[in-house]
């Protein structure tokens, strides 16, 4: 299966090979030693012209070609272990409840595939200030690389490893990174800072690196950490076909079957997503330098963390979610609180805090509820809705609810729905379970 993989690989980044394919598919897989017989895989290759990528695979053409089912049944198996790690939850009862609520959220305002892939993992920890690379379309704005953290006896990390576990617990803190708008390679001691991740959670970080052939030892010892539980254990970004050709030299078809290549070569199958250097860079007045670039509308931002971001070197702290791409946003996630550390023992109360004042069950009395953005509030006959393109949330029934929509449209408060509700001789508690079931329905921010 693997070499159905790396077939894939080289269709999926290199266009030359596509165009070989079409032409002479036994010499195209000749000329790139591929081992695989191109005709035993038509269907994932062999597309209509409109039909570019792997979204296009037709599943029923591909059952009359074993090879090819037998590929899609791996790729299904690799996508069900994600999906069994994104739906654990961290331990601590406000952050797994605020966790749900971002994942309702993004269910309002996202594609509904989109948003069902989001892995809302719980914390990212840059090593680094910045990043090496410099990809002209990142789609978290990464500045140039300025800095490394201090790893020293590594008593610091461990120390800011200790608080995050006592925030996710060991089985959803493993799903934390160790990047952002960083390279985690750019640091030449990473190993140590993932070794401590690994006593600290009982799994290796998940890793994505664009500086796989910087050096090919080191990376050779990273493939290990992808498995087949750990489907998203190491991702190389493959940014040219020189890179991918390197790496299929390095390393044999066998050793990356876990491991992911993500297709950022020119001629990627893989649409760029108009998210933080790229959006500015498609709507610059220059051209990203490959020309004309097909965009990812569906996919409006490519964060991934519903947590906490933590830059080691400068002591930066931020609560962030996803959030979609907007002027506001361009980087594609919202930033609901930020505060600074210099130590892990100032660490801890400035997450507490964070926790304390946004992972509230309901918010402050005083503070205005705020729809979320995209969803906009309609009236009814029976009451209200909140719609996007993307959902549409119906609140019906009952002589108040539409006066709760003209409330929640007006920017209203806990305080004031609850004096609202208590003019006509409710009791407030029936105002906090509406603004918790809508809290919890993903319609408030
Ligand atoms: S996409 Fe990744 S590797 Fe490229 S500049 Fe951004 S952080 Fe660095």
């Amino acid at each position: 299966m693997c070499h159905v993989k790396r077939f894939i690989e080289r269709w999926a980044a290199d266009d030359r090979f596509r165009q070989a394919l079409r032409h002479d598919p036994q010499a195209a897989a000749r000329r790139w030693h591929l081992t695989i017989d191109p005709e035993a895989i038509r269907p994932l290759w062999d597309l209509p012209p409109e039909a570019t990528d792997w979204r296009h695979w037709d599943m029923g053409a591909c059952d009359a070609y074993p090879l090819a089912a037998a590929y899609l049944a791996f790729r299904r198996v690799r996508v069900e272990a994600a999906e069994a790690l994104r739906d654990i939850s961290p331990a601590l009862p406000a952050y797994r409840r605020w966790r749900a609520r971002q994942v309702a959220r993004c269910h309002s305002v996202f594609p509904r595939a989109f948003a069902d892939a989001l892995p809302h993992a719980p914390f990212a920890c840059e090593l680094s200030l910045g990043c090496s690379v410099g990809c002209w379309f990142c789609g978290v704005g990464a500045d140039r690389l300025t800095a490394h953290a201090w790893y020293g006896n590594g008593q610091q990390w461990r120390d800011i490893l200790a608080v995050l576990r006592g925030l996710t617990g060991s089985d959803a803190g493993a799903r934390g990174l160790v990047y952002w708008a960083s390279d985690p390679l750019d640091h030449p001691q990473f190993e140590h800072f993932a070794r401590d991740f690994t006593q600290a959670f009982g799994a290796p970080p998940h890793t994505t690196t664009a500086l796989a052939t910087q050096d090919l030892e080191r990376t050779r010892r990273l493939l290990p950490h992808a498995t087949a539980a750990s489907p998203l254990g190491v991702r190389l970004s493959v940014l040219s076909v020189a890179m991918l050709d390197r790496i299929h030299a390095a390393f044999t078809a066998e050793s990356l079957a876990h491991v992911e290549l993500v297709p950022q070569t020119p001629g990627s199958v893989l649409r760029k997503v108009p998210v933080g250097k790229a959006r500015l860079r498609l709507t610059a007045t220059s051209p990203a330098p490959a020309g004309r670039v097909p965009l990812n509308e569906g996919a409006p931002s490519i964060a991934c963390v519903s947590g906490f971001l933590i830059n080691l070197v400068s002591g930066h702290v931020r609560l962030i979610t996803p959030a979609p791409c907007s002027d506001r946003e361009p980087d594609g996630y919202r930033t609901i609180a930020r505060g600074e550390f210099a130590t892990a023992a100032d660490l801890e109360p400035l997450v507490a805090q964070m926790v304390a004042e946004h992972m509230r069950v309901l918010p402050a009395e005083h503070v205005p509820l705020r729809v979320v953005d995209g969803l906009t509030v309609r009236e009814r006959d029976d009451g209200f809705e909140l719609a996007s393109a993307h959902a549409r949330h119906v609140v019906a029934g009952g002589p108040l609810t539409r006066g709760l929509g003209q409330r929640l449209a007006g920017g209203c408060t806990v305080a004031g729905l609850r004096q609202w509700v208590t003019s006509f001789g409710l009791p407030a508690e029936v105002a906090d379970t509406w603004v918790i079931e809508l809290l919890d329905s993903g319609c408030l921010a």
